[in-house]
């Protein structure tokens, strides 16, 4: 699976790691995020992110 950055701070999402700490599971592919989950670290929006 693609792992996928932000564009605004450049946080990489890693489907191998997923978003633990917003209940994100390991395994979860960027396109089956919740439309709802931003960045972690700069709380940017998942249209915000570009494919590595
Ligand atoms: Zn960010």
């Amino acid at each position: 699976m693609a792992k996928y950055v932000c564009d605004a701070c450049g946080y990489v999402y890693d489907p191998a790691v997923g978003d633990p700490d917003n209940g994100i599971a390991p395994g979860t592919s960027f396109a089956a995020l919740p439309e709802d989950w931003t960045c972690p670290e700069c709380g940017a929006s998942k249209d915000m992110f570009s494919p590595q």
